[in-house]
């Protein structure tokens, strides 16, 4: 590219774009970073200049860019057909990858509702866990008019509420903002949000109560297994998710697990369900679930789920929801050529060294005077900064010191997102040792020059 075309994207992006969760005031000051092209673990920009991607496109990216069997999935589905609807039709790479996605996911799962985001995906659980129990006594969308006999007129679904997680991100839409729990993001919109009940500090004894005594008017528990990544990868107590299968199951309540970050790998395992061994009513995908390439986003039921909706046409119990990209063909065959890749190439079984060897590097940082602690799971790291470690002393949201990291990070040619002060190492899983080292001695070099 050359340098006036260069100039012109940077000036039109500052122009015309509105970036996500981003403070545009401060975004238009700074140089922007525009990225043009991808090759394994790194990125290219405009300039072509080198980055490696630190955390996988935001957390999304598998098998690396450009990887060569999904490139080619996509390119052969798109000489057949790009788009073609699932509402009351199907396509051939969304019933094969339904398949694919149940025989590697929980075992007592049966069913794969498609969307596009991980918000959907989210949406998507609650909703299907309200109108199950809905269902279940008989109070479909249009009957209600009319309760069958015997049941008081007027009769509402009682089991209606939630129960989330103090720290919890499930996505930015209405319904996932509502059992999310980050002020920063999520306080704002109060007024417009259902209420949920929240339980603190991974307390089991606290939810047990709560649940007892709600058991009748709470439809499900939703909860990001094992870690919460959005929070700043935020460690639960081994054992917790499978205390809440265990409470759901003793009051009748669904229990949905919410993947999306941890899914495909990236925990160390191919679903962080499988450390602790445990079935999910309704289960959440997306992010890795097309080795990072297009928006996909799928939710796993059980066939009880599945069933509460089994009904004939008149007694309304259908799951009136669908996107209109529901199950693209495109995402679909990424998603299959993603899976392929990972049998093909064991990448499960051979992420264990790395991730040892990240282990391993992150050892020396954590002695770092401005280093208060770092958490991992997998190939998912959070670096917590603080000002002062001997005070306990944060450094206040304003001082902006993970985008300061970021940006000394970038100028070494490394590209990483923080969660506020936590600096946040999630490279694809297809990233070599040399790749790790680069990463962890940049990470360290951004966090001395930058932390005082
Ligand atoms: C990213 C994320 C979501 C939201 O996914 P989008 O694709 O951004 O809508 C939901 N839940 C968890 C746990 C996530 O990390």
């Amino acid at each position: 590219m050359n340098s006036d075309a260069i100039k012109k994207l940077k000036s039109l992006d500052k122009d015309v774009l509105w970036h996500p969760f981003t403070a545009m005031k401060e975004y238009q000051g700074e140089e922007p970073l525009i990225i043009e092209r991808g090759e394994g673990s790194c990125l290219f920009d405009i300039e072509g200049n080198r980055y490696l991607d630190g955390i996988s496109s935001l957390w999304v990216t598998v098998h690396g860019h450009r990887k060569r069997e999904i490139d080619e999935a996509v390119k052969a589905q798109i000489d057949r057909i790009a788009h073609s609807t699932l509402l009351g039709l199907s396509n051939v790479p969304a019933v094969q990858l339904s398949e694919k996605l149940l025989a590697i996911a929980p075992k007592n799962l049966r069913k794969v509702f498609y969307s596009d985001s991980g918000s959907t995906a989210v949406e998507i659980a609650i909703k299907m866990a309200f109108q199950y129990f809905g269902n279940r006594n008989n109070v479909g969308a249009g009957p209600r008019a009319c309760p069958p006999p015997g049941r008081p007129q007027g009769a509402a679904p009682t089991k209606t509420k939630f129960v989330t997680l103090e720290n919890a991100y499930h996505g930015d839409t209405i319904g996932s903002v509502s059992v999310g729990g980050i002020d920063l993001f999520h306080s704002i919109y109060r007024p417009l949000l259902f209420d949920s009940y929240k339980i603190p500090r991974f307390d089991l004894a606290w939810a047990e109560n709560l649940l007892h005594e709600k058991q009748g008017e709470i439809a499900a528990v939703i909860v990001e297994p094992l870690i919460q990544a959005a929070a700043g990868m935020i460690l639960q107590p081994p054992g917790f998710l499978r205390g809440l299968r265990a409470l759901t199951r003793k009051y009748n309540i669904l229990l949905i697990v919410d993947e999306v970050a941890t899914g495909f790998g990236r925990t160390g395992r191919m679903f962080a369900c499988d450390h602790e061994g445990i079935e999910p009513d309704l289960l959440c995908l997306a992010k890795g679930i097309t080795g990072g390439y297009l928006p996909l986003a799928a939710t796993l039921s059980t066939q009880e789920v599945f069933d509460g909706f089994y009904a004939d046409y008149e007694e309304l119990k259908t799951f009136f929801h669908g996107h209109t990209y529901t199950g693209n063909p495109l995402a679909c065959a990424a998603a299959i050529a993603n899976l392929e890749v990972f049998e093909k190439e064991r990448t499960v079984e051979k992420l264990q060294k790395k991730i040892a060897v990240l282990t391993d590097l992150l050892v020396p940082l954590a002695e770092h005077p401005h280093v208060k602690e770092i958490r991992q799971l997998g190939m998912m790291v959070g670096i917590e900064l603080v000002k002062d470690r001997k005070k306990g002393r944060d450094y206040p949201l304003e001082e902006r010191i993970g985008h300061k990291v970021t940006l000394a990070a970038r100028k070494r040619g490394v590209v990483i997102r923080p969660l506020g002060s936590v600096i946040v190492l999630m490279p694809p899983l297809s990233v070599t040792e040399e790749e790790c080292k680069i990463l962890a001695r940049v990470v360290f070099q951004a966090i001395d020059e930058v932390c005082k």
